[in-house]
């Protein structure tokens, strides 16, 4: 029998793999999918996205019940969480999600191999090798390649190949996570609510785990080396969250440095973490839980990518726009990209375009400055493009325009009145620069701007924009329009 040549192969089968191997199905490419554990769906569907957004969504029921009585609703007054259902919830959507990815492959007629894929080295011939071995697969599943043996190594070929391995957390030197010095993945599994958690790192990850924990009643203190939380936000979004998680009784310290985490053996367990605050003071504080969640790091090893002269910095593989790394036929995908942001729907679109070069298609680049950033923490942020300081810093005629919240009559409605929108333009012609959303639905919500920019729409133009009464999106009408002084609700 002759051998198969896929016309592309996918190391990984996350969400920038998957959505890859979809859409190069769709134009009718033969694609072979190769992923190393027995689940599609990479961090996102079973350590990230998913699993902590239906975490956030039972929080928020909770947070809701708290004020049932004032909504008409008695006899709620004494909610119970009841962890194994939340858990259980959540481990149901990633199981359902999943499924729907075995079906995605099937109708796409993408060739899954469950196992470890290395690539061999440069393509002979224009044919590239990739090893598959299958010492990580657990339970085999049947959405495997026709006569593909599981129990032994095989070899994929295919014209082209797309590295999308992903990343991992990572951990402070010297530490390793166990029971209880944690990373999302082990947070995620606990066996009961913890009662008190230390958070080091504020980035997306640790804000929205500190929001779970502290609306289930945790004690909750937030340890970030850099001089803000969510430091990647406009400095107003920082300082907006700020003010908000200590109302909510969430400790924080920025400007930090952990000296070190020690466990505590005697019964009750927990862990203190030792460090320096911004003014330089040694600080102490205990835990049940100490989550680190200090950034995540590119899987380029182990892939093979050493028999193939790709250079990595800092780990990352670096490509081109097109998704192109230094060897032909080698594209990366995803987190494992150096100098894009390492969220699910970058890796998802780079995916599509990389699928649209490989099969002729009209493709546009990801433009860096039309991703949108979503923290899901209460409240929730939203934003797109540069902010203000980042405007600045560019030489623009920067105008600003914000508007509160507390001017939308929705925003009353679902009892959620803190935060903002601020529009980052360009005095000169209008040009929308930036959006940036912290309040209710936030994320929802900045897809509108992100449209917007991709559109080039000015803010004239959006200000012109008929947005549906009462709406949490009428906010962004408003606040548009504050960017003339013109905003109607404040
Ligand atoms: C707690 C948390 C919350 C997050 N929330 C969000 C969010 O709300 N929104 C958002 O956009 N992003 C979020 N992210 C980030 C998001 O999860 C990642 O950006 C996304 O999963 C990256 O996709 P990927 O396909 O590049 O890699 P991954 O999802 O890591 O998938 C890579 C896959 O490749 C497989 N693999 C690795 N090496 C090999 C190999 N050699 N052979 C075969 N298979 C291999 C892995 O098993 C894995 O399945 C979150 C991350 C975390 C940790």
């Amino acid at each position: 029998m002759a051998e198969t040549v896929f016309d592309v192969v996918i190391v990984g089968g996350g969400p920038a793999g998957y959505t890859c191997a979809i859409r190069a199905g769709q134009y009718g490419l033969k694609v072979a999918l190769i992923e190393k554990t027995d689940k599609l769906g990479g961090t996102c569907l079973h350590w990230g996205c998913i699993p902590t957004k239906a975490m956030l969504f039972s929080a928020e029921v909770w947070d809701h019940l708290k004020h049932a009585a004032s909504y008409g609703i008695d006899g709620v007054e004494t909610p119970r969480l009841n962890w194994d259902n939340l858990l259980k919830r959540k481990n149901d959507i990633t199981i359902k999600h999943t499924k729907g990815l075995e079906f995605l492959m099937k109708k796409n007629k993408v060739t899954v191999f469950n196992g470890h894929g290395r690539l061999t080295g440069p393509a002979k011939d224009g044919v590239h090798t990739i090893h598959v071995t299958n010492e990580d697969v657990g339970k085999p599943k049947d959405a495997q390649a026709e006569g593909y043996d599981k129990q032994k190594p095989t070899e994929v070929k295919a014209k082209k190949v797309v590295l999308a391995t992903g990343s991992d957390a990572r951990m402070l030197p010297g530490y390793k996570a166990d029971e209880t010095i944690l990373t999302n993945m082990e947070i995620l599994t606990l066996p009961a609510m913890p009662k008190s958690l230390i958070v080091i790192g504020a980035g997306a990850v640790g804000v929205e785990f500190a929001s779970v924990f502290k609306s289930f009643g945790a004690e909750v203190t937030i340890v970030e080396a850099l001089p803000r939380i969510v430091n990647v936000e406009d400095e107003d979004i920082s300082k907006e969250l700020t003010r908000l998680y200590k109302k909510r009784g969430i400790e924080m310290f920025v400007s930090a440095k952990v000296e070190k985490i020690e466990k505590i053996e005697k019964s009750g367990g927990g862990a203190v973490v030792s460090f320096t605050d911004g003014n330089g003071k040694a600080q102490t504080r205990s835990a049940e839980k100490v989550l680190v969640a200090v950034g995540r790091a590119p899987r380029t090893y182990d892939c093979g990518i050493d028999t193939v002269n790709i250079p990595l910095e800092r780990g990352f593989v670096m490509t081109n726009e097109w998704m192109e790394t230094t060897q032909p036929g080698i594209y990366a995908i995803g987190d494992i990209v150096g100098g894009l942001p390492q969220l699910a729907h970058v890796g998802a679109m780079s995916g599509l375009v990389v699928a649209a070069k490989l099969a002729g298609k009209y493709a546009r680049a990801v433009n860096r400055q039309r991703i949108p950033g979503c923290t899901y923490c209460d409240p929730q942020i939203g934003s797109v493009g540069l902010t203000e300081a980042q405007a600045k810093a560019k030489g623009y005629d920067v105008k600003v325009g914000k508007f509160p919240f507390v001017g939308n009559s929705k925003a009353t409605i679902v009892d959620s009145h803190d935060g903002f929108v601020k529009v980052v333009s360009d005095a000169k012609y209008g040009e929308i620069l930036g959006v940036h959303i912290i309040g209710p639905q936030a994320t929802e919500l900045i897809a509108e701007c992100v449209t917007a920019m991709e559109l080039e729409a000015t803010v004239e133009e959006m200000m012109f924009t008929i947005h549906a009464h009462p709406t949490l999106a009428e906010s962004l009408l408003d606040g548009f329009s504050s960017v003339e002084g013109l905003a109607v609700n404040v």
